[in-house]
């Protein structure tokens, strides 16, 4: 029965040698095995043509290849296209495909639903169904790809993990995942192109920076008020500034990596003098900059974009504290696929 077999790209290429080495056959097969699976992107095994059929088939009594299927394609105005894709299960995630000027970003899921529940975000309201596994944040990746060569006549520059999910919540596959993206035998792309983005799990934030990743980090921080910042994304009652802050600084003395602070500015909400002079106070605890976004509304009352007039004053304000900042305008909008959308029409 297909469901009882084992997904044969949850193996390691040390397990799939060992599995080889178990039927008398040699180790080397495992590496190449391998190598059909990540580099060559092999959907079946009968794809993997320097295996004789004998062995083929032996794999095919023993394992599936789960890959995702890209279900839908939305493709908008601006060039940013949505898929839809489907897992072996049947549960469904969403990625985006982002030009910009000469780069392609992709922006992939980490999870089905999310672990966390910010009050302004569509992916939130859904349960947190499961965990991605390794091979599907991989193919999601590889299906970008393939997207942006195709439309875009260029292979993808960037990767960010801003779709659904907290990654931090699913660390240990986020991270099988970006080992595989950053390999030779996988994509081979730096980690310097890619972002991982987490609400703020201080406890995660430690563990990263004890691992010494390569690639960089986003905290969502929307607000360094404690009291405002419980009220529009409720796990920071456990998930506190302070022991925020004392995170960040762990991560810079280890990483020496500056930080990025996504930010969106919301009337009533955050858009006071007190707001930005927080927001500068828990810019001087490690080297950052900070990206103001749009807010990108998931047909929700409480929130609303704050008007320019807000917006500069914290540009004038950061500005004058010579913090870096970036105010970055929304895309794919009219396909629901701008930050905090995902999900929302399903
Ligand atoms: N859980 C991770 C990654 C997913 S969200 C994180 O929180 O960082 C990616 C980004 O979109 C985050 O910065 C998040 O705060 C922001 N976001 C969520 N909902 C949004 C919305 N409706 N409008 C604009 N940005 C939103």
């Amino acid at each position: 029965m297909e469901q009882t077999k084992k997904d044969i790209r949850a193996l390691s290429k040390e397990e799939l040698r060992s599995f080889f080495e178990s039927i008398g056959d040699k180790p080397f097969r495992g590496n190449q095995v391998y190598q059909w699976l990540w580099s060559k992107g092999a959907h079946t095994f009968d794809q993997m043509t320097n295996l004789s059929k004998e062995t083929r088939d032996h794999l095919q009594a023993h394992f599936v290849i789960n890959h995702i299927k890209v279900d839908s394609i939305q493709r908008s105005k601006d060039g940013t296209i949505k898929n839809g894709v489907k897992l072996h299960d049947g549960l469904v995630v969403e990625s985006v495909l982002i030009p910009t000027g000469t780069r392609t970003t992709a922006c992939v899921s980490s999870q089905v639903g999310c672990s966390l529940d910010c009050k302004f975000c569509a992916t939130a309201r859904l349960k947190r169904m499961r965990n991605l596994n390794p091979d599907e944040i991989y193919d999601q990746v590889v299906a970008i790809d393939k997207e942006s060569r195709l439309y875009h006549n260029r292979p993808l520059s960037n990767i960010v993990f801003m779709g659904m999910g907290e990654p931090l919540m699913n660390y240990k596959n986020v991270l099988a995942a970006i080992e595989k993206i950053t390999s030779p035998e996988g994509l081979g792309m730096s980690p310097k192109r890619i972002v991982v983005s987490t609400s703020g799990v201080p406890k995660m934030i430690k563990k990263m920076a004890d691992d010494n990743v390569k690639f960089n980090l986003a905290v969502s921080l929307h607000s360094a008020i404690q009291e405002t910042r419980e009220k529009i994304m409720p796990f920071a009652t456990s998930f506190t500034l302070t022991d925020l802050k004392e995170s960040l600084e762990y991560w810079y003395e280890k990483t020496a990596k500056q930080i990025t602070y996504e930010y969106v500015v919301w009337s009533g909400i955050n858009d006071q003098k007190q707001d930005v002079a927080a927001l500068i106070t828990f810019c001087s605890y490690v080297p950052c900059k900070v990206n103001i976004i749009e807010y990108n509304p998931i047909d929700d009352g409480m929130f609303q974009q704050a008007d320019n007039k807000a917006l500069d004053l914290y540009i004038t304000m950061l500005e004058k504290a010579r913090i870096p900042i970036t105010v970055r305008r929304s895309r794919g909008k009219d396909i629901d696929a701008a930050c905090g959308q995902l999900a929302n029409k399903q």
